[in-house]
């Protein structure tokens, strides 16, 4: 059985070993690395599935390190999970845009580490394959059909404008994963539609609307954007 390898990059030793206790226990094979600049090290040398990033690093940064890895062409698909101090949304949005999947404010707990980084596991292994077929989420309640434009809630169809719809199926290819604002507007934008900071808000809210029942899908997520909620309360 080859496990896959998990390093994890946090200069305080007890985060560190409480991180590594968790994820070997639940199979992992983990490496630590202390500073931004052994992390970037060991990538080369470890090959690791998975990154798990703390931004407040000596030496070299978090976020430094997160873009000189995605600035290198063969880990451009490895997965970041950044872990963060709270009230560092600055930090959150400005490692998202960098390239970073996710992240984790501290503290956090381990069921809530382990499924992250399944998730994110999970992701990379499907490759986005979802590209042209239709998307089917919350148990089949809600369908993208990217191919034909249309969405259908509960079995009905809705009318969406292009940005709506590019917007939704922006959140929704990544279920569970924060986008910021400048991501959905960089991945809507070519659908013939200038879009600020404001106006992504002005159509999250027009999207909402017409999902109806299950508005509560598209997610908040406070001082830093929006995702698709995999199980809204609805
Ligand atoms: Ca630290």
């Amino acid at each position: 059985m080859s496990a896959e390898t998990v390093l994890v990059v946090e200069d305080e030793a007890e985060i560190a070993d409480l991180i590594k206790f968790h994820l070997e226990r639940d199979g992992f094979r983990v490496s630590v690395a202390r500073s931004g600049r052994k992390a970037l090290e060991s990538v080369q040398v470890l090959e690791p599935a998975l990154l798990l990033l703390d931004l407040m690093l000596p030496e070299i940064d978090g976020l430094e390190v997160c873009r000189r890895i995605r600035a290198n062409n063969e880990h451009a698909d490895l997965p970041i999970l950044m872990l963060t101090a709270k009230g560092s949304e600055s930090d959150i949005v400005a490692g998202l845009e960098l390239g970073a999947d996710d992240y984790m404010t501290k503290p956090f707990s381990p069921r809530v580490l382990l499924a992250r980084v399944r998730a994110l596991l999970r992701r990379n292994s499907a490759a986005d394959s979802a590209g042209g077929r239709v998307l089917s989420l919350l148990g089949g309640r809600l369908q993208i059909d990217a191919v034909r434009h249309v969405v259908s809630v509960d079995g009905a169809p809705i009318e969406l404008t292009i940005t709506e719809f590019e917007l939704l199926r922006h959140l929704a290819l990544r279920p569970g994963f924060v986008r910021t604002r400048d991501q959905i507007i960089a991945a809507v934008h070519g659908a013939n539609t200038i879009l600020s900071s404001r106006t992504v808000d002005v159509h999250v809210t027009a999207v909402r609307r017409k999902l109806g029942p299950l508005t509560d899908a598209v997610e908040t997520v406070r001082g830093v954007g929006y995702r698709f909620c995999e199980a809204p309360t609805v």
